[in-house]
């Protein structure tokens, strides 16, 4: 029985981890792939102490620092779901079929960006193809971009890019922007930003080496068109992986895990910390800080209630 099992090895996670096993407390981290979303990232320009890093070697160094505090770290491996035994622990089923229990667990399963899932994503991606305009916007800085969605973050990332590079496109599918009206109004008021509604993208075109324009039809005449941009910022969602904490905790709207302050979820002894839960702004340093919180939490329970 661990005394911190961690679902996730991400920045929240194994922050979290480091936490807990300094405490002296047992502590197990389960992962489906060391490191997160860190791993997909080239540089990293944002993490304080660091002015580039490159996203796998973050990813990396993570967990050597885990694992210098001989955190049980099981990996590869999907949490598949969670319940709170009559003996008071939390037991955490595997999609192997295996469990594993628990005193106090700590939800770190980050998030996925939803993908536009059409030619040319996978193979420009970190090259011309990004998701976070706070990570990657000054990297197109005087360029020519596009923003593909017109909900509220399509239409943030659209405003803070129109003051970073030379132009903005935004592509959005219906007929209207849905963000809202206050964006919409500092959107238009941007010089260099075009909206194009009535889009539908069929794909994401390049030299082989970085992405050079968007493909896309035009669906009020239903013309092919090619939109020549540097960068394509695809902005139609984020998904956090909490499949596994269906019908056990409360969900936002979104399916994110909603936390207090303390990083507390609605069940007793189980903690949540960075993009699976509703904590806003989606970034390392700050799954990193929410990982500490949830670990420092659930050392708080356990004094309290062992
Ligand atoms: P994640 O990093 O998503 O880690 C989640 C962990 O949980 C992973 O180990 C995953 O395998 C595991 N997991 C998921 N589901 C399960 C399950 N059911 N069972 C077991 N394990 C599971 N942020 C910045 O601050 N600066 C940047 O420059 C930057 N660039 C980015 C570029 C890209 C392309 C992407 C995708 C993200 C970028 N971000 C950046 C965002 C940043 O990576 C995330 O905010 C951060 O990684 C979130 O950390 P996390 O620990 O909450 O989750």
């Amino acid at each position: 029985v661990f005394d911190v099992l961690v679902l996730g090895a991400g920045p929240a996670g194994a922050t979290a981890a480091i936490y807990a096993a300094r405490k002296g407390l047992r502590t197990g981290i389960v992962a489906e792939r060391l490191g997160g979303q860190v791993n997909e990232t080239a540089d990293i320009e944002n993490f304080t102490s660091q002015l580039k890093v490159d996203g796998p070697a973050l990813g990396s160094a993570f967990m050597r620092h885990v694992q210098s505090y001989g955190v049980d770290t099981i990996s590869p491996a999907v949490a598949d779901s969670v319940e709170r035994t009559e003996d008071g622990l939390w037991r955490v089923r595997l999609e192997s079929g295996a469990e594993l229990r628990t005193k106090t667990l700590i939800g770190a399963t980050g998030a996925r960006w939803r993908t536009l899932g059409v030619p040319g994503e996978d193979d420009y991606r970190g090259k011309g193809v990004a998701y976070c305009p706070h990570c990657d916007g000054p990297l197109f800085k005087g360029k020519d971009v596009a923003v593909i969605g017109g909900g509220n973050s399509g239409v943030e990332a659209a405003i803070d890019l129109a003051g970073i590079c030379r132009s903005v496109t935004l592509l959005q599918r219906g007929s209207a922007l849905t963000a809202d009206e206050v964006l919409q109004k500092r959107l238009a008021a941007c010089k260099n930003a075009t909206v194009i509604l009535n889009t539908a993208v069929s794909s994401l075109e390049g030299d082989g080496q970085t992405l050079t324009g968007i493909r896309y039809t035009d669906k009020t005449t239903g013309e092919d068109k090619t939109l020549s941009v540097a960068g394509a910022f695809v902005q139609i969602g984020l998904i956090p992986n909490t499949e596994w904490a269906a019908g056990t905790l409360e969900r936002n709207a979104w399916n994110e895990i909603v936390v207090d302050s303390r990083c507390r979820t609605s069940a007793e002894a189980l903690f949540a910390a960075g993009d699976c839960t509703d904590v806003p702004y989606k970034q390392i340093v700050i799954a990193l800080g929410e990982g500490a919180k949830a670990a420092l939490s659930a050392f708080d329970w356990l004094i309290r209630n062992e």
